[in-house]
């Protein structure tokens, strides 16, 4: 069976469809629709955050904390957060697999701008490690590391100068969220997996341990805004403006900007998980009425494209000869249920995290989809 409004079908996990046929991750977008307006109601709502965000900031040297990949949802944010008046401090982490591409990107970007950068850059002996570790696990959460390595910089940026607020790139009506059981990450399930199968103790990684995260939330009052949930943002101009304003350059696909990811999302998660990125980009992009269902249909039938050389790269930054490499591939896939994590902890802490969610100091997403007990869903 398959939405008869997006293109998530049966092999999307915990999918459900109501009578008409549409399924509940259609309806989970037309919540977030209601609840973050875009047109003149959201800019209004913007507006009245970075009248805030300006006042908190007075007598400190930044206002904001914009996170740069070299991306273009992340390089808008810098561009956008100057041109809202703000004075944004850029943090990176550095997982040390940028591309060139995204490395010249954030290096343009940041005179262009004249904004000064944070940076974290990780062990790269350690991390290639941690990586090696989430491989071995057999988990799709192979860029759970990465992930959580940021979130930690942009605190790090945000606690070293006082700043309140951190500016995220994220959009649920371009990029989607992606469904219920597909990912999982949270600082426990590192360090598990690291003791388990890695070699080196976590020492340079920034991890986002519980009691950090909520000292930075609560004590220090540190809160996430996500603006492109407030504007109609349109990837294709973004690129043009960006590329016409920015000397930035389009690194042909999302999140391939950095090669672990583009490893993860263009090889790991397809052939090992038969988990596609592209179905929860294009089916946001359908809800949002920006992309045909017929269309994305089509598109979606297209075999993803996959760069040889970066896999032989990873193998050999990961002293992994082909027969492990294969071995892993082959290992039975497990999830982080099979691994010690925070989730029990988050689930019985919901209606504090619910709190949290309502004051802005965490996502939505993440209180909709770490404090709920999946089976219940
Ligand atoms: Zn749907």
């Amino acid at each position: 069976m398959i939405c008869k409004k997006c293109i998530y079908d049966d092999h999307i996990p915990y999918i459900s469809f109501d009578s008409k046929g549409i399924c509940n991750y259609c309806h989970q977008h037309d919540q977030l629709e209601t609840e973050y307006p875009t047109g003149d109601k959201g800019r209004e709502i913007l507006e009245r955050i970075v009248e805030q965000i300006k006042r908190d900031g007075r007598d400190k040297p930044y206002d904001v904390v914009v996170g740069i990949s070299g991306g273009c949802d992340s390089s808008y944010m810098l561009y956008l957060s100057k041109n809202l008046g703000l004075r944004p401090l850029a943090a990176h982490f550095d997982n040390t697999w940028n591309s060139q591409i995204a490395v010249e990107n954030m290096h343009n970007i940041l005179k262009k701008t004249n904004v000064d950068l944070f940076t974290h850059a990780v062990d790269n002996i350690e991390f290639c490690d941690i990586f090696k570790s989430f491989l071995k696990a057999s988990v799709p959460d192979i860029d759970t590391p990465s992930d959580i390595g940021l979130a930690t910089t942009h605190y790090l940026a945000a606690a070293k100068y006082g700043i309140k607020y951190i500016f995220e790139g994220h959009s649920f009506r371009t990029e989607g969220i992606s469904p219920h059981g597909w990912f999982y990450m949270d600082a426990k399930y590192i360090e598990t997996i690291q003791k388990q199968f890695g070699s080196h103790p976590l020492k340079t990684f920034p991890n986002l341990w519980i009691t950090k995260w909520l000292k930075w939330a609560i004590v220090d009052g540190i809160k996430k805004i996500r603006p492109l949930y407030y504007l109609d943002y349109d990837k294709e101009q973004t690129k043009a403006l960006l590329s016409r304003e920015m000397e930035w350059q389009w690194y042909g696909g999302h999140h391939m900007e950095n090669r672990t990811a583009y490893f993860t999302n263009n090889y790991y998660l397809p052939r090992k998980f038969n988990i596609d990125l592209r179905y929860s980009e294009y089916s946001a992009l359908i809800r949002s009425g920006k992309l045909s269902r017929d269309e994305a249909l089509t598109r979606i039938k297209e075999p993803k494209t996959f760069d040889i050389d970066i896999l032989e790269e990873i193998k050999k930054r990961l002293c992994l000869s082909q027969e492990e490499f294969d071995g892993i591939m082959s290992l039975p896939p497990k999830t982080y249920r099979n691994y010690k994590t925070y989730k029990q902890t988050f689930e019985n802490m919901r209606w504090f995290f619910w709190i949290m969610y309502r004051l802005d100091l965490v996502p939505k997403s993440f209180y909709m989809k770490y404090t709920r007990k999946y089976d219940d869903i």
